[in-house]
Formats: C-alpha cells, structure tokens, sequence
C-alpha cells in the first residue's frame, strides 16, 4: 500500500469535465491576494543609527550620499615622477628632481616646467604636473632621474571626484550592508549609518503529535521540525527567530503561550489552521482578528493571517512542505519589504521542464525541483505530496507552475524560484 506516493486529483463532478471540476472554487483566494494580505500586516520597524562595525549585513534604512568626493583630490596612482607630459614627448630624457611628495604631504606643492616631483602612490598631484612616470620606466633618480618611456597627459592620475563626486548617491536604501559597503562609508568620512533593524519573530509550532528532536518518540509521535526549518529560513531572510517550540493542540494552551509572545513584530504559526478537528490555530484565532482561507495554490492550501492581541499572526500549515513553500510565498517576500530590502524576492530564471508534471486544476502549484542552468532545464525533486520533506532539501528551485496549467510536457518554459 505504501510503495508509492500517488499523487490525488479530484474526481470529476457530474456535469464538469474531467479534473477542472475545482474551477470557479468561490472560496479560494488568489496567491498574490493572500500574498497582500500578509505584506500589509507586517509593519516596517522604525530605523536606528549603527556603528559602521556593527552595521555588516544590516539593511540601509535611507539613501546615503557622498559629503565628499572620492578621491577626494587629484593623486598618483603609481610611485614615481609627477611631471608635464610636454616635457616627456622625446625620450629617453633626464629631468631635475626638485620634489619628493610621500602620500600624506599636504601643501599645495607646484611643479616648475622642466621639473620632476618624485611621488608615491596617493601622493597629491603638484599643481601643473599633468602626468606620473612610474619608477619603474625611470632609473629611480633622487636628484635627475632619466626617463626611458613617455607619457601622455592623465598618466597614473587619480582625478578627484572620478569615482564618486559630492553628493552623489553613493548608497541606496534597501541595500544590505556587507564588507565593499562599510568601506565605502568609512571612506567618505562616516562613522555610523540609519540601519532598520531585524524583524523579531516568535516562530510557534503546534501538535499534541510532536517532539522536540532528541527525545524519545511514543508511538504515533513525531519530531517537530518546523520550529527550526522556519527559524532557520527567517533568519535566512535577514530575521531575528526564537522558536517557542511547539504547543499541543489545545486552546488554552495555544492562548497561555500566545500571550508570551507580546514582544514580537510577527508571530509565525504552524499547524492547526486546515478542514479537521483539533485545528487549534484556527479554533483559537478564528473571529479574533485572524482570518483562515483557503488559497488556491498547491501545498498550502490552507492559511491564516491576521492581528490577534495587536500582534501580526501568520498562520501556516503544518505539512513540512506546505510550511516552507508557505513561507517562501508568502512571509519571506513580506518580511524583508518590511525590513527594507531592495531585493525582496527570490531571483527567478526562466527553464525549460526536463520532464512532464501534472498539477492540480486552478490552483498555482510550486513544485520542488533541481536546476541543470548549462542546458537551462529544471527536473523534478520528488513528488508532489506536501510531507516530501527529504525532497525538499535535495531541491534547489521552486517551479511556480500558473493557476491555468493541468499539464506541462518536457521542454515546456517555466519559472524557476532560485532557492538558497
Ligand atoms: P496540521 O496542519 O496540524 O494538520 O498538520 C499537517 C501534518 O503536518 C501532520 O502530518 C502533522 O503531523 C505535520 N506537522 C505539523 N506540524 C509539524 C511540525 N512542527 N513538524 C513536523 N511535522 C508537523
Ligand atoms: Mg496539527
């Protein structure tokens, strides 16, 4: 009975035909409508001012522009002879050595025609030197120095402003702040920057049949293992998770842990929102703010999403699967528009199908697949059963297959969710 996963699809309705018998479902909601609805609940927490050391893979909170240019004034880019590129037309020459300018010699220095200033990289230019000699076409001269190659005027010269001018935008908001970023900053002067902070996020699982992982496990007892997964992918989306581990499913004790969590932006749930009994999510929060729906995308039908107690409440499914393409669809997008990032969505590629797929009728499917990008193709990882978690972790894609689609053979062109 167990040898292989089936995948389910509705009979046929007397007067419809075939499988498009869940066409015109009035109840379903659209994904991007679902996907709305969550981006509005999740307010945008308020920016605070970090130290550039602090600040690595922070969001920016506003544009930054440059108080200064970069560089900031006309220097060598090479150690060797600041000269006027006139004087060099004819070579070999030999030209007085009357300057000798380390980086960080800062009076206005002014080179006489005929002349040559000696000058190591980030030296100031001289004033009326055009063009650097490097040492190396040079015999190094202190005093004369002979010159074996010409140059042209703006030879080795960093001009100011050529990189970055004052006032540029030189950050935007939205950008996430890593190594080139900080630099940047540090090198126009500042020593802090308007971050907006993580989003903190109690991530609550719940289920009489779960275990935390380590523990013995009763008969008909599971581990739970949405708790992290969804810890870990909202800390992957640039969120603060503490998991609350799990709750049976009893209401009482769903609202006594619940009403520890007044601290968070966002309380993240799983399980207990779908069609059985025991659903305590939804037993808890339906008509308290929070409204269930079922969504017409496939896994993760069933959704909740709301305010309960003034706090935001997504609620997911409990199917591992269900729970993290949920996630991916729904929260990953809102949590980081509501943290700042430029970059909210996955990045998409457009691929070929390796093979056929069959998906549900009227329903958006995200199907878990595995991309060969050389030959531009994506297979399938695994079926199509929301509990394939061990297929999930060997995919690298989601394959968003359109509401429309009962049926998609080989070769057929699809989007691809890149995947971490
Ligand atoms: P539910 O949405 O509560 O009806 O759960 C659907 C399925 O997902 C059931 O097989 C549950 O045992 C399983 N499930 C629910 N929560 C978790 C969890 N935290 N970890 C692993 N499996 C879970
Ligand atoms: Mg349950």
């Amino acid at each position: 009975m167990c040898a292989e996963y089936v995948y389910p699809r509705p009979p046929p309705q007397p007067g419809q035909q075939g499988d498009r018998d869940m066409r015109q479902q009035p109840e379903l909601r659209s994904v991007s409508q679902h996907q709305r609805i969550v981006a509005d609940l999740i307010r945008r927490r308020a920016p605070v001012v970090a130290g550039l050391a602090s600040a690595f893979g922070r969001v920016l909170a506003d544009d930054v522009t440059a108080p200064i240019p970069l560089p900031l004034f006309d220097n060598s880019a090479m150690d060797g002879y600041a000269v006027r590129a006139v004087d060099v037309v004819r070579v070999p020459t030999q030209l007085p050595v009357v300057e000798d300018i380390p980086a960080g010699r800062g009076e206005g220095l002014v080179l006489t025609p005929g002349t040559a200033h000696r000058v190591m990289t980030g030296a100031p230019m001289p004033a009326g030197a055009d063009a650097v000699i490097p040492m190396e076409s040079t015999d190094g001269g202190t005093a004369v120095v002979r010159i074996h190659d010409g140059a042209t005027a703006g030879n080795f010269v960093r001009c100011a402003g050529v990189d970055v001018r004052k006032g540029d935008v030189i950050l935007r908001a939205g950008t996430v702040l890593g190594a080139p970023q900080i630099g940047l900053l540090a090198a126009v002067g500042m020593t802090t920057v308007g971050v907006v902070p993580p989003l903190r996020v109690a991530v609550l699982s719940t289920g009489t049949e779960l275990v935390r992982p380590g523990q013995p496990l009763r008969s008909g007892q599971i581990y739970d293992s949405n708790s992290i997964m969804l810890a870990t992918a909202l800390r992957g989306a640039g969120a603060h998770a503490d998991t609350v581990h799990f709750v049976s499913d009893d209401v009482a004790q769903f609202n006594a842990t619940f009403a520890q969590l007044g601290d968070y932006d966002l309380v993240l749930t799983s399980g207990g929102v779908s069609a059985g009994a025991y659903e305590v999510v939804k037993d808890a929060l339906s008509g308290h703010g929070v409204e269930f729906a079922k969504v017409a995308m496939q896994p993760g039908m069933p959704q909740g999403a709301g305010s309960y107690e003034g706090i935001p409440v997504v609620a997911l499914p409990g199917n591992p699967v269900s729970s993290l393409v949920s996630f991916e669809v729904f929260v990953r997008p809102a949590v980081r528009t509501a943290m700042g990032y430029r970059k909210a969505l996955r990045d998409r590629v457009t691929v070929r199908l390796a093979e056929p797929l069959d998906a549900p009728p009227e329903k958006r499917q995200f199907r878990r697949g595995s991309l060969d990008l050389p030959s531009g193709t994506v297979s399938l990882a695994g079926p199509a059963g929301s509990h394939f978690l061990g297929s999930l972790a060997g995919a690298d894609c989601l394959i968003d297959v359109p509401e429309d689609a009962t049926r998609m053979e080989a070769g057929a062109t699809v989007s691809a969710w890149l995947l971490d």
